[in-house]
């Protein structure tokens, strides 16, 4: 079908795929600008990552007075946070929220998976296709698909033969999973696994836990929401979201200006227990070079690791419980009773480093010689981060040149939000951008300010296509290379670099920076949009 041939109704001026918070702000702000756009959702509610991630457990790992919208001071004013990290089931309330307040839901077509998204050249147009079959055709495509929300769901040999239930913690089920009086098996022990295996645990008869490498995890502190703590940021929340984009995270993680190099044994100890105290990812701003200096993360590590060995009480469990990476390399994890639900008599941690699972069968999970009889298989391997869900649409660009084989050796973009051969294709969070590695909400406003003011220019200089030129992509590529080369980031198996995926490039993905990369995108719009054709 051409562009031309899409229905009166399904002519728009944008098409933004996915309705989590970044396919949200998106439409508010497109909708600000009198385009006629819509939501296509594949999910049947709002909320993205968090419509999806149900798993016992989930909750966000940045407090909730910072993971929230900054773009509405009334919004701020009137949300009150229950507790200081929020849940799944409040992030969804809070969603939901903006999705009516904002009157955005009229304009998100929901229970739509779109299969692919062409560019036509000669209409200048993007037409995009649902697995329904239904055709739609917009001037701007804005893939707001998520970073984290492509499942990586490993199809171990035999898999389908399992007679017990199957459940992806990326992709659980609405109506809840009740474990009581079942032998559970959770594979994986990441950010996912490590808030859900605590209360699984309370309710399996048995919990088995396959590992295939440890994780640091730092306990979250989590409780109720502080009130004095809220009024005060409210008092100056304005001051405060600037305050949050100077960070290089993007968060407020109390971040120390001084390097471990530079203090005495006791200082560092000092700093790491008031770290210990303040909980969780707090513990990324413990020093300034604790993820360029070598020496300074293994100090870090080592006392974490000593940590660990006090929560648990098998030193031999304590042992394969702790992690030999650099800390801060895989994102660290922030717990409630994690390692502490080692040392229950139902549990058992299965080290599947040396001996990785070798088949699923009817009854349980085999690994060498030993099979382990479970009921249900808790299946907590994380995503295909960052390009899983661009590529598992069919998005092609200029010459119908598929975006899969120009991002075959690894993604290229510009700012992580356009790359070349794609005209008026927008990515919210793309790879290249600083999105995982800050706050996302924070991240996401950012993004969806620099795709509307771009639109707005375009409109405002009778302009009508806008697209990355090879060469800025080129720089670009080499810049998020060269400061990632920087750090220690490049030097674990994490989802950062692709690794974890079978097969995957291996290419370091976000821009670590988040002030700079702010600099970078206004002053290439302060430029009249340097490193970009507009036509
Ligand atoms: P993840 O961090 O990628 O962890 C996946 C786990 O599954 C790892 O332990 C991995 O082992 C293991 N695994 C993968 N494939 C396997 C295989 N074939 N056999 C055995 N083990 C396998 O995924 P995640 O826990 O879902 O977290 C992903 C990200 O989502 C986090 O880093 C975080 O950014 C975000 N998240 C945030 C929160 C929060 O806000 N609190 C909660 C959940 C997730 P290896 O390490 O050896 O690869």
């Amino acid at each position: 079908m051409s562009n031309e041939e899409v229905a009166q109704e399904d002519q728009l001026d944008a098409i933004v795929i996915g309705a989590g918070f970044g396919g949200l702000y998106m439409l508010y702000k497109l909708r600000g600008l009198g385009l006629n756009a819509r939501i296509l959702e594949a999910g049947d509610g709002v909320g993205g990552t968090w419509y999806w991630n149900r798993y016992p457990g989930a909750r966000c790992d940045v407090p909730s007075l910072q993971y929230s919208y900054q773009f509405s001071r009334q919004l701020e004013q009137e949300w009150d946070w229950k507790e200081r990290y929020a849940p799944q089931a409040e992030i969804m309330a809070y969603a939901n929220h903006v999705a009516d307040r904002f009157e955005l839901r009229p304009h998100i077509q929901f229970g739509t998976r779109v299969a692919a998204a062409h560019f036509n050249d000669a209409a200048g147009r993007w037409l995009v296709s649902t697995e329904a079959g239904q055709q739609l055709s917009a001037d701007y495509c804005v893939m707001a698909t998520g970073c984290l929300s492509a499942a990586n769901d490993p199809q171990f040999p035999g898999r389908d033969s399992f007679a017990g239930g199957w459940y992806h913690t990326g992709r659980w089920p609405h109506e809840g999973v009740d474990f009581s009086g079942k032998r559970v098996g959770v594979i994986g022990t990441g950010s996912s696994a490590i808030q859900s295996i605590p209360i699984i645990a309370e309710q399996a008869e048995h919990l088995y836990v396959f590992q295939r490498t440890p994780n640091y995890s730092i306990p979250a502190h989590n409780g109720p929401q502080d009130s004095e703590e809220e009024r005060d940021i409210r008092a100056r929340y304005p001051e405060y979201r600037k305050y949050l984009r100077e960070q290089q995270i993007g968060w407020d993680v109390h971040a120390n200006e001084r390097t471990a190099e530079e203090c005495s044994a006791d200082e560092i100890r000092a700093e790491c227990e008031r770290r210990w105290r303040l909980g969780g990812l707090y513990f990324y701003g413990s020093f300034a070079d604790l993820l360029s200096n070598q020496q300074a993360n293994d100090i870090v590590a080592d006392f974490v690791r000593e940590k660990i060995r006090g929560r648990v009480d098998d030193p031999a469990v304590a042992e394969l419980l702790s992690p030999k990476s650099v800390i801060g390399c895989k994102r660290i994890c922030a717990d409630t009773g994690y390692f502490e639900t080692y040392n229950r008599d139902n549990v058992t941690l299965v080290d599947i480093s040396g001996t990785p699972i070798d088949e699923i069968t009817p009854a349980g999970v085999r690994v060498g010689e030993l099979t382990y009889q479970v009921d249900a298989i808790v299946s907590a391997t994380g995503f295909d981060a960052m390009t899983g869900s661009l590529q598992r649409i069919d998005i092609r660009g200029v010459g119908g040149l598929p975006l899969a084989e120009k991002w075959s050796a690894g993604p290229r973009t510009f700012l992580g939000l356009t790359t070349a051969g794609f005209p008026n294709l927008f990515v919210i969070c793309g790879p290249g951008s600083p999105s995982v590695f800050t706050n996302m909400i924070n991240a996401i406003e950012q993004h969806g300010d620099f795709v509307a003011d771009s639109i707005e220019y375009l409109r405002d200089h009778d302009l009508r296509r806008i697209e990355a030129t090879v060469e800025a992509e080129d720089a670009w590529v080499d810049q998020v290379n060269e400061v990632a080369g920087e750090t220690l980031l490049l030097g674990c198996n994490s989802w950062y670099l692709g690794a974890n995926v079978p097969g995957k490039p291996r290419v370091f993905m976000p821009y670590v920076g988040f002030p700079d990369y702010i600099e970078k995108c206004e002053s290439v719009a302060a430029n009249g949009y340097e490193g970009f054709q507009l036509s």
